[in-house]
């Protein structure tokens, strides 16, 4: 999301808030529970040039939002209790899960303290390849790279672009436009430019991934607790709609089974890697069913409803984004109010741009990638 954006979204969770208007619609927009989306727990907030930071929350946010959820009423439960859930009608309390996606160190050191202090279940979703030590984080290869440099050059749609990276607000340009560009390109792709950026740079991304996931070692140890349940995040963690099927498919099966043999116990839940709609789509929520898991969540923003029980392999999710570490808008996404009014906006504008003459929409998407 643009900063523009983000400052738009900011200021209507706290109109919502302020006004009364998201507690007086609560009744009608909230569901049967929420499941709660982190990556990484830090206790220090990143300051300056850090476009990843909204991957972070600090623990003492997690504690905040863990005591705020219990103190609203709401059960917190594992992710292995949600299809039963779900399907429980006579039960009327709301539940909540808190899921967090692939297995930074930082999990066990930060974020595993605050749920055993509060006896909270949560999930892990751990991509094969990154426990190895050989994942891409190329989100954070590009970051660091850019940090680095001065003068960043590559080639979009074509073009030649060189960014000058000397002051923080270039910077953040320069991987804004880079990023979302990547995103829409295919996958592997997108990583040999970045890798190309990283080497120009001078910036060695090699010793990342081990430096920041945890090892099998580690992974191991942690679920010992019951506490704790380990999902699928694909073995390298690509978007599966970009690949074709049978590529799709092996990536989410066989990392359900490395993960079993590793942890020595059964997987039965998923995650999507970016979990968006260009990379998750109905392809891959029956490439999921097919293959008896429970759960999967998306990075839809939403709450859990009883039609969900239908859709298993697509549940929503609401992110704990380091940008919004508010307990004003965590009460706020707990009416379930901005993502009613988020999803209808959606609606709205994907069927405005669906009535438009063909010319005109693609010139709309060109602008939109760029
Ligand atoms: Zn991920």
């Amino acid at each position: 999301m643009s900063e523009p954006s983000k400052f738009i979204f900011k200021s209507v969770l706290k109109a919502l808030h302020y006004s009364g208007l998201a507690k007086a619609m609560a009744p009608v927009a909230r569901g049967h529970g929420v499941i709660f989306m982190l990556h990484r727990v830090c206790p220090v907030e990143d300051a300056g040039f850090s476009p990843n930071r909204i991957l972070k929350v600090t623990p003492k946010f997690l504690e905040h939002v863990i005591t705020l959820v219990k103190r609203s009423g709401i059960d917190i439960i594992s992710l292995d209790d949600v299809p039963a859930r779900i399907k429980d009608k006579d039960n009327k309390r709301r539940f909540a899960c808190f899921t967090l996606d692939d297995g930074y160190r930082d999990n066990i050191d930060h974020a595993y303290p605050v749920f055993k202090k509060h006896n909270v279940p949560f999930t892990i979703y751990l991509p094969t390849a990154f426990a190895d030590g050989e994942g891409d984080l190329w989100w954070l290869v590009l970051q660091e790279s850019i940090l680095k440099a001065d003068r960043i050059q590559t080639t979009i749609d074509g073009a030649r672009r060189i960014f000058t990276t000397r002051t923080q607000k270039q910077k953040d340009t320069a991987f804004n436009d880079i990023y979302w560009w990547l995103r829409s390109q295919p996958e592997q792709e997108a990583r040999r430019i970045v890798s190309g950026i990283a080497k120009d740079a001078g910036y060695d991304a090699s010793p990342l991934c081990s430096d920041l996931v945890m090892t099998w070692d580690q992974a191991r140890a942690l679920a010992k607790d019951p506490l704790v349940t380990f999902g699928g995040h694909t073995c390298r963690h690509l978007a599966l709609a970009k690949l074709p099927a049978n590529e799709a498919r092996r990536e989410i099966a066989e990392s359900i089974v490395r993960l079993e043999r590793e942890l020595g116990r059964p997987c039965h839940h998923f995650s999507y890697p970016y979990g968006d709609a260009g990379s998750a789509g109905v392809r891959e929520f029956e490439f999921v069913t097919s293959l008896g898991l429970a759960t999967a969540v998306t990075t839809r923003k939403g709450h859990v409803y009883a039609h969900h029980q239908d859709h298993m392999s697509a549940l929503p999710r609401i992110s704990l984004n380091g940008d919004y570490q508010d307990l004003r808008y965590v009460s706020v996404f707990l009416t379930g109010v901005p993502f009613v009014l988020w999803n209808a906006l959606g609606r709205a504008r994907s069927l405005l741009v669906g009535l438009k003459p063909a010319k005109a929409q693609s010139v709309e998407n060109g602008k939109l990638a760029a």
